[in-house]
């Protein structure tokens, strides 16, 4: 189905199908095992200009839009995960909050090598008291003679440690008022930190769940300094900064959701049709069977979700909406499916080199990164005018 691509999208998606089925496919279970990034996955994805899609060619980029990263992230978390979001978060989390609100000598300075895949980004707003609630941000930020001062911790920062990694992109505390009602209001902005600033260290990587390829580190900033123009943005604008970067990345990582859904399915249905019991395939079963029909229903509401999502992005229309509901329905189906399919493999199916018992462990992560099930069901209430619904 075409769902409205033109030919060029459907090109790089049948591009970007076949890389994941014949390079990262056969590599996945080696780097889970690992733990381990594959560099020379990352390069040949940043050669193929994967990292770059979504900016203009003036910097480095390949003057695409916004669905074809999608496209892309999407094909690749039908096999591996890990690697589906290194792209989308290195994208959507760490080059993006430069493209959107940096200066033009910032992009001229970090867009080229993120674009083309040579350097990563990250983007670090996850702090101990700070993950669904923002607010509780402790990390801070003093102007003194001309330099930002950073203090504080962050937690769980996707690409934030690699070879790769160039730059964070965090929020912290710049200053304080007081509301007429006494209440305190903190102002919230984003600063961008070099990797090797000194005071500036990356801890050891988290012993995840799933998600074993992908880089994730709790980071401490000591008397970090960094010169004042690493100012992102406005001063004081870093809650609505973020909030635009998370809107944007919810469907880029709705469009990794649905990958994970449809990899799950397309190896329920190959292992339905294949395996013999009881002297005939368990997909003759009309349970299996089902069980099957319902996770193409899946697959297929999670895509239509992201592709209306995205459209309305790169329409510059309201997307807010339907993002957080491509975002919950995406991580619903993968997590769903990966149960599913797990199940239909019997024994098989929890085995770590299998691809669906990789899926299983993975598709928890869904359901809480870039913003949990809850916070999805927050913003579409409050986008439905239930103005209290954060209680
Ligand atoms: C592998 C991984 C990679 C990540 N990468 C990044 C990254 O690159 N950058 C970054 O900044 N962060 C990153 N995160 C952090 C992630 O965004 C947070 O973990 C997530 O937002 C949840 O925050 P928390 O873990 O503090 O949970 P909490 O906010 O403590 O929530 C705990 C539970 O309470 C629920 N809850 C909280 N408030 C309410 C409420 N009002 N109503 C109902 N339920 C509520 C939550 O939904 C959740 O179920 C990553 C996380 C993981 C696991």
């Amino acid at each position: 189905m075409s769902y409205g691509l033109s030919p060029e999208q459907q090109r790089l998606r049948d591009e970007v199908r076949d890389f994941a089925d014949n390079v990262v496919a056969p590599a996945a279970y080696k780097y889970d095992t690992l733990r381990e990034l594959p560099y020379e996955i990352i390069a040949e994805m940043g050669a193929m200009g994967l990292f770059g899609l979504p900016f203009p060619t003036e910097y480095g980029g390949q003057g695409r839009t916004y669905i074809d990263l999608c496209l892309a992230v999407e094909q690749l978390a039908r096999v591996d995960q890990s690697i589906a979001v290194t792209l989308e978060a290195g994208v959507g989390l760490g080059a993006m909050p430069v493209f959107r609100s940096g200066t033009e000598a910032q992009k001229q300075e970090w867009l080229p090598m993120l674009a083309q895949g040579t350097a990563l980004a990250a983007f670090g707003l996850t702090e101990a008291d700070a993950g669904s609630d923002a607010a509780g941000t402790k990390t801070t930020a003093e102007l003194v003679d001309g330099q930002w001062v950073i203090n504080g911790t962050k937690q769980f920062i996707t690409n934030s440690g690699t070879k790769i990694t160039r730059l964070v992109t965090i929020t912290a505390v710049t200053g304080e008022s007081v509301r007429a009602d006494g209440s305190v209001k903190k102002e919230l902005t984003a600063i961008l930190v070099p990797s090797g600033t000194p005071g500036f260290t990356v801890l050891p990587p988290y012993d995840k769940v799933g998600w074993h390829t992908s880089d994730t580190h709790p980071l401490r900033f000591e008397d970090v300094r960094v010169p004042a123009e690493n100012l992102l943005g406005e001063r004081g604008r870093g809650f609505a900064s973020f909030i635009q970067t998370l809107d944007e990345g919810r469907v880029a990582f709705a469009a990794l959701c649905t990958g994970a859904a449809q990899g799950c399915l397309e190896e329920a249905m190959r292992y339905a049709k294949s395996r013999n019991v009881f002297g005939h395939p368990i997909g003759d079963n009309q349970h299996v069977a089902f069980t099957i029909a319902r996770m193409e229903a899946r697959v297929h509401s999670a895509r239509l979700a992201w592709y209306d999502a995205a459209n309305r992005l790169v329409a510059g229309q309201p997307f807010k909406l339907e993002a957080s509901l491509a975002k919950m329905i995406g991580s619903e189906a993968a997590m769903d499916n990966a149960r599913d399919a797990a199940q239909i493999f019997g024994g098989n199916g929890v085995m770590n080199e299998n691809p669906v018992g990789r899926h299983y462990r993975d598709s928890k992560i869904l359901e809480i990164g870039e913003g949990t099930t809850e916070v999805q069901l927050m913003v579409i209430a409050r986008e439905l005018g239930f103005a209290g619904a954060a209680r």
